[in-house]
């Protein structure tokens, strides 16, 4: 049936000339029929410069607006509109404005886990693999990140800046802990341990590396062991394996599983429904919030 479902999807992405792009959460099934498999910003990227019109974006609705923010002219739809991301969903606009109103002198960050409204609000955006060079390119001494706690941790340990979090996290991330870390080095002795920033900070400082998803996807590559443990969500196990066939990759976490739920809401039929017009969601933002979310995203572009 899945195959079926498959071998439909791709005939009709041709015909209608649509391109599917999926994040590295994303099951496998839908990695193996998208065009283009990466972490959201990255993605955002590369739909601004693909000469196609009509995008599947299978993500969560931060980056189907991200992708719409940085591509006006674009069709972005979002395959499931309520595939959300419960990190950008805890900001609230109140909260940051208060944080502002308190700390007049600081320069508000917000990471690109954030609605394009939050973004719109903020001075800079970034991501987990530029956070700290984002936060160190400001000259203010001062400065509010949001929303991520464990990221700012990271942030904030490689800075002297005062860094002024705001209290969000990743439920995916933020659930592992050091018993998971002991439980992994005992089983697989000789790996090497990645850890996503967005773990709690004492997981992080247990880890042998820090990295992003886009990080997590290139160290293998350099490096010189073949057994690696993941510290992110599951999704990543399956794209890491494509990659690198000839290493090793074991979960954090086995059980229970470390899953988006948000990001597995998507599946291939819904890919299907999308691309013949029978599901998804058009993606909308409005322009004065757009512009001003624009402009905090290609502040971070210009430090690249
Ligand atoms: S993994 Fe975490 S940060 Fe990413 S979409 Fe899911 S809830 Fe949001």
């Amino acid at each position: 049936m899945e195959n079926k479902i498959k071998e439909e999807v791709l005939k009709l992405k041709k015909e209608k000339d649509f391109v599917i792009i999926a994040h590295n959460y994303q099951i496998g099934d839908i990695q193996d029929v998208a065009d283009f498999v990466g972490d959201s910003l990255e993605l955002s990227r590369v739909i601004k410069d693909i000469d196609k019109k009509n995008v599947i974006f299978a993500g969560v609705r931060f980056m189907a607006e991200t992708a719409k923010i940085l591509s006006p002219e674009k069709n972005i739809i979002l395959p499931v509109p309520t595939a959300g991301c419960e990190m950008a969903d805890m900001v609230e606009l109140e909260k940051v404005k208060k944080l502002k109103e308190e700390n007049k002198n600081a320069k508000t960050v917000c990471y690109v886990n954030t609605t394009a409204l939050v973004k719109s609000i903020c001075d800079i955006c970034c991501t987990s693999a530029n956070a700290v060079k984002v936060v160190n390119s400001l000259k203010e001494k001062e400065i509010i990140f949001l929303p991520d706690k464990n990221l700012a941790s990271f942030v904030r340990r490689s800075t002297d800046k005062k860094i002024i979090a705001y209290e969000g996290f990743c439920y995916v991330h933020n659930q592992f802990n050091i018993l998971d870390v002991k439980r992994a080095r005992e089983k697989y002795p000789k790996a090497t341990l990645m850890i996503h920033p967005e773990a709690p900070e004492d997981v992080q400082l247990l880890s042998d590396v820090i990295l992003s998803t886009g990080g997590m996807v290139k160290y293998p590559k350099e490096s010189k062991n073949n057994q690696f443990i993941v510290g992110t969500e599951e999704g990543m196990i399956y794209r890491l394996q494509k990659l690198y066939p000839d290493k090793k990759f074991f979960p954090l976490r086995g059980k229970p599983k470390a899953i988006c739920n948000n990001m597995k809401k998507i599946t291939l039929k819904d890919i299907l429904l999308a691309l013949r017009g029978e599901g998804g969601e058009s993606i909308f933002v409005e322009e004065s919030i757009r512009l001003k979310a624009l402009k905090s995203i290609e502040k971070m572009i210009e430090i690249l």
